[in-house]
């Protein structure tokens, strides 16, 4: 059982979630509970490693940004102590969560179940880990990224062969778009690993993209639910398999994410090795590619036009004009595009149904929305539109796709 950031954000909200872990220890089960920050922690702790040291060492972020976990976990634990429920806390290094030494994004490698193994054999019923944190080679401190918690929920899940992985988080659910742009969004009761996947990565903010990751990889049944809703079987969205989804619709969900950017390279040399030349710096700088597009070329020249964060411009535009200094690249101009947003459809309906691609271009243009970018994959098509059409387009998406009815 995994309680985000809202679900323990008081003494009171951490006790109602203890409540929900007596329930299932007074069913006969043993719980790893995974808890995160009280809400509002981790960024405040973000902001003062911030102002401290701008340029700050990553191992003392990660001593500090991890701390916010370690009082939840105490608190959950004596909550439950206090309910008669036998608890114990752990953090990341006492499990110990072992990981790579990439502060700030480290990678899960192993965790041993011995110590916690140990403990359930001599009768605690509870173990309460302080989420996003693990321990390096080097015996450092380490944290998962933001949104880590999910992951470690999902890994201790693996590691211990849970029947299942219950996240409880701050909405009922997964919808088929944000609520908040479309009154029609409906919460689904379930959706595949690779759905989810695709619609976490494009910015749907429920769970850690990576969570979704280990959870398909070790086929973790996966619920998401809301801590402020009365438990029941039917709670939440399940993440599973898509052969236990027997009614699907084509497409799942519509996704969207604001912050999009669109860069083009005017005319850049059309020779073996030129993408290479763009894009390895970019990598190196950090920023986060997602589309590419790239012309046909006239004369040996072509444009490259690709796409990344809205906060990644800077970086990605001092990264190539680097490049271009050195003599590496060669373009007539770098033309910056910070007021797009991209929309996407996802489902794996698509694998087997033609004509969504079509039928979603068709919209857009009865809606007199100008497509800018397109790419597609076996399971999704995002397009890159003006930022202002975005909440248009992803309302009329959703119409035409049926998504207010189950299949
Ligand atoms: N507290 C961390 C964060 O806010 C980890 C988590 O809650 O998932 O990113
Ligand atoms: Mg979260």
């Amino acid at each position: 059982m995994k309680f985000g950031g809202t679900s323990v954000a008081t003494l009171d909200r951490i006790r109602r979630a203890a409540k929900r872990v007596g329930v299932e220890v007074a069913k006969g089960y043993e719980v790893i509970v995974i808890v995160s920050a009280m809400s509002g922690k981790t960024n405040e702790l973000v902001g003062w490693v911030q102002e401290t040291s701008p340029l700050f060492d990553a191992r003392e972020y990660d001593a500090v940004v991890s701390s916010g976990e370690n009082v939840t976990a105490g608190l959950m634990a004596l909550t439950l102590q206090e309910m008669d429920v036998p608890a114990r806390s752990w953090q990341g290094w006492q499990v110990p969560l072992k990981t790579t030494s990439a502060h700030g994004a480290a990678r899960i490698e192993e965790i041993p179940t011995q110590n916690l193994d140990a403990k359930f054999a001599q009768g605690m019923k509870v173990a309460v880990i302080a989420g996003f944190q693990g321990i390096s080679p080097e015996g450092r401190i380490t944290t998962l990224g933001r949104g880590g918690s999910d992951t470690s929920a999902v890994a201790f899940a693996a590691a211990f062969g849970a029947d299942r992985c219950d996240i409880y988080t701050d909405v009922d659910g997964v919808y088929t778009t944000d609520p908040r742009i479309t009154s029609k969004a409906r919460k689904l009761a379930k959706i595949s690993y690779e759905e989810m996947l695709e619609l976490a990565s494009l910015g749907a903010k429920v769970l850690q993209t990576r969570s979704v990751e280990l959870a398909m990889r070790y086929k973790v049944k996966l619920r998401v639910l809301s801590s402020f809703e009365e438990p029941s079987d039917e709670a939440g969205t399940l993440v599973c398999d898509e052969e236990e989804i027997m009614e699907k619709n084509v497409v799942a969900g519509v996704a969207y994410s604001r912050d999009e950017a669109k860069m083009t390279l005017v005319s850049v040399a059309d020779r073996p090795g030129i993408a290479a030349a763009i894009f390895g710096p970019l990598a190196e700088a950090g920023v986060n590619v997602d589309m590419i597009v790239q012309n046909i070329s006239e004369d040996g020249r072509t444009d490259m036009t690709f796409s990344c964060p809205t906060d990644q411009v800077a970086r990605a535009e001092k990264s190539i004009t680097e490049a271009k200094d050195k003599g590496e690249i060669n373009f007539h101009d770098l033309v910056a595009d910070t007021d797009v947003a991209k929309v996407s459809v996802v489902g794996i309906g698509m694998r087997s149904h033609t004509g969504v691609a079509a039928q979603m271009f068709q919209v857009l243009r009865d809606e007199g929305i100008n497509i800018k970018v397109i790419t597609t994959s076996e399971i999704k098509i995002s397009v890159l539109i003006d930022r202002k059409y975005m909440e248009l387009a992803v309302q009329a998406l959703h119409d035409t796709f049926g998504l207010e009815r189950s299949a």
